[in-house]
């Protein structure tokens, strides 16, 4: 396979199969394909190897245009790839084609047409919107493990947690401690009703979820904090000041925080249809701190979709909202998550217990 044939693309709607998780000691191949933007000539690269699913996907071509260009994916008219529409995100992108098919121009470059974003900083009230964010469609992988392993052995999978792991730089904001279990702990509809701290139609602290603070000073001793959120940064730094996490006089402190771009999308099937979402996998921060690992780690969203390469260390807790009625003010879901996270706490290696029935270890747990 010639890198010269390499504007020559195919794009193959399939999804793969368990049967297709390669070896992650295959190595990506780069392939450079040729685009016009704005009357100027660019070139990128995108991943290719010789058996799928590690293949480059329409999404990653987009998300490599949004990278050089800054044109959001959506904001993309990518001409003269393909005859017709372009697929869907999920399908592959074949290099070169075997053999050329009709609905190629081989060797033709494509065009991309579109405005990049500019430096504004996006509306906050829009981010209840974003897709991923809120508790929209779910999927429990603790109840398929089929689909979290074809998740974990996926070579694109795999290619993205080194990518992120490489472009990841943590900023330490309190040193990590020798000895301590990690708590990963997710923001928006964990420990915070999103919607009217972003409008502004409730003070911050009538956002937080009841009892936030004295989880967090209560698992301190034992846990060391990070806060990971599907977020920009400048807004995750925005709640946790508002919410008093960061810049005040706590007895707890987070110890670093990782916003959206150390998350990054998988393509797997819901209900027998494509389905690609989000994930946090947990692999970037230990490769960053080996001295966590699945033994000493548990990761606490309203999203079990976020846990999906990392299963076993998810707690799924229920989604906070309407912090301004009666019954989200007497939400103690916090309260039952710090009994079993303090009855855990000494457990040596988290591998050997399962956090799914929390809930009723709670219940069993000697009334204090
Ligand atoms: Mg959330």
């Amino acid at each position: 396979m010639e890198v010269e044939q390499a504007s020559t693309l195919v794009v193959k709607e399939a999804i793969p199969t368990l049967e297709d998780a390669g070896d992650e000691t295959v190595p990506d191949r780069w392939i450079d394909v040729q685009f016009a933007w704005g009357g100027k000539p660019f070139s990128l690269s995108i991943a290719e190897s010789d058996r799928w699913p590690s293949l480059g996907r329409v999404f990653d071509l987009k998300t490599a245009l949004h990278d050089l260009t800054k044109v959001p994916a959506e904001r993309q008219k990518i001409l003269g790839l393909v005859k017709g529409k372009l697929p869907p995100d999920q399908a592959l992108v074949l290099v070169p084609a075997q053999p050329p098919t009709s609905s190629l121009a081989p060797g033709k470059k494509f065009t991309l047409v579109g405005t990049p974003e500019g430096d504004e900083i996006k509306d906050p009230s829009q981010l209840e919107n974003l897709p991923d964010v809120i508790n929209d469609l779910d999927v429990d992988f603790t109840e398929n493990i089929a689909a979290s392993n074809r998740y974990q052995h996926d070579i694109r999978n795999i290619r993205k947690v080194k990518e992120m792991t490489a472009k990841l730089s943590v900023n330490i904001i309190t040193p990590l401690r020798p000895g301590k279990k990690l708590l990963v702990l997710d923001i928006d509809y964990t420990i915070l009703d999103t919607k009217p701290l972003t409008s502004g139609s409730l003070p911050p602290r009538e956002c937080a979820r009841p009892y936030l603070h004295e989880f967090l000073e209560a698992l301190y001793p034992f846990y060391d904090i990070c806060i990971w959120s599907q977020t920009s940064w400048i807004w995750l730094e925005t709640k946790l000041v508002e919410l008093g996490m960061v810049g005040s006089d706590k007895n707890y402190h987070i110890s670093f925080v990782l916003d959206k771009t150390c998350m990054f999308q998988v393509f797997g099937e819901r209900d027998g249809k494509p389905w690609q979402h989000s994930v946090k996998a947990l692999r970037i921060i230990w490769n960053h701190f080996p001295q966590f690992n699945a033994s000493n780690t548990v990761h606490i969203d309203d999203l079990s979709r976020n846990f999906a390469l990392n299963p076993n260390e998810g707690i799924k807790i229920h989604a906070f909202k309407n912090a301004h009625t009666e019954e989200a003010r007497a939400d103690r879901e916090l309260v039952k998550l710090t009994q079993y996270l303090l009855h855990v706490a000494n457990v040596p290696d988290f591998r050997t217990i399962t956090h799914k029935g929390w809930k009723d270890v709670v219940k069993a747990l000697p009334r204090t």
